[in-house]
């Protein structure tokens, strides 16, 4: 019941205007490196003095005005420049709807060949971050056209999908770079697994076949998956260049020092920016238990 509240609290847009403007932070800032770039570039370079490489995502999704969605894409290519300068071991990911995908997807794509031609000149992967089942297709037929023109640019698919072993098959053959997870949004059961066995097999499937076919991107703390992966990479012979490791800024660190200390690419993905309600609402929605400690840091203030 939690899950589904916070999941639709994160996708109210009342809330998140309230609390952006009201809101104390609530204990974001457990999961969210600050409001400005400046904090989250200070936050990678923790980071990579530890031996991590990072992703830096400038939160905002579900635009709606024209005027935000030319700040997100001001954001992302600020983001790249400062990568460059600072000389950060970092990329950058976005979600398409911050950038304008649900105003005029004509829009969203120009503003996508700007950030990518930009990253390639910089030499910077790019990835399409995966929202909710009624972007899905529309994220894939635009990550394919862009893909064309810009070998920089990777997507993520969910292994909660029903669809996603089809397209994990699909673009794979087509050579894609693909962060894979278990999928952070409320979907209907005629489109996602509901049982989260269901889940986690279908996951650890999908990983084994896009390390056989490609570069795979294994987002994930499930330390068990984690486990079985290390063991049938090792089985296989795969090498460390085919393959890194992913996890959310805040989650696991412990295990994220763990396996790049042990040789493994380990790449932490660093939100930041002021709209995090959306993003915080399903992180605490991934584990009940964090509603306590959101409770404990609000009883605190
Ligand atoms: P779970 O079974 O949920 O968790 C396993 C263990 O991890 C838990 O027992 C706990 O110890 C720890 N853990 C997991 N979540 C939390 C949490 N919130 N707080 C504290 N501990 C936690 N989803 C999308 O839909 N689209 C994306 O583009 C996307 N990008 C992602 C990028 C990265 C780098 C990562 C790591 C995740 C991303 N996700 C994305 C979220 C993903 O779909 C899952 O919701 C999230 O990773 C939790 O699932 P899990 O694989 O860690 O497994």
């Amino acid at each position: 019941m939690l899950r589904t509240l916070f999941l639709a609290l994160g996708k109210n847009k009342n809330a998140a205007r309230f609390m952006r403007r009201y809101g104390t932070k609530m204990g974001a800032d457990r999961f969210v490196a600050g409001t400005e770039l400046q904090e989250a570039v200070a936050a990678v370079k923790r980071l990579n003095v530890a031996g991590l490489e990072a992703t830096l995502d400038h939160l905002g999704e579900f635009v709606r005005d024209e005027r935000d969605a030319k700040h997100a894409a001001g954001m992302c290519l600020k983001t790249l420049e400062t990568i460059h300068a600072e000389g950060l071991r970092a990329n950058l990911s976005l979600k398409l709807t911050s950038l304008g995908l649900d105003i005029d997807p004509r829009l969203c794509e120009r503003y996508m060949r700007t950030i990518l031609s930009r990253a390639r000149e910089l030499q910077l992967f790019v990835r399409i971050d995966m929202e909710d089942y009624g972007h899905c297709q529309p994220a894939i037929d635009l990550y394919r056209k862009l893909k064309r023109d810009f070998p920089n640019v990777g997507i993520v698919l969910q292994a909660y999908l029903r669809r996603t072993e089809r397209d994990v098959r699909e673009l794979g053959r087509e050579g894609a770079n693909l962060r894979l997870v278990k999928g952070a949004y409320r979907e209907s059961p005629q489109v996602a697994f509901p049982d989260k066995r269901d889940v986690d097999a279908s996951f650890a499937k999908l990983i084994r076949r896009q390390l056989k076919q490609g570069y795979a991107a294994i987002a994930t703390h499930d330390e068990a998956i984690i486990g079985d992966t290390l063991e049938w990479l090792s089985q296989n012979g795969i090498s460390r260049e085919r393959y890194e490791f992913q996890m959310l800024f805040g989650i696991r660190e412990d295990l994220q020092r763990k396996l790049a200390k042990d040789g493994h690419r380990v790449r932490v993905y660093v939100p930041y920016g002021k709209d995090w309600f959306g993003y915080f609402m399903r992180r605490l929605a991934e584990r009940p238990a964090n509603a306590w400690f959101l409770l404990k840091h609000i009883r605190r203030k």
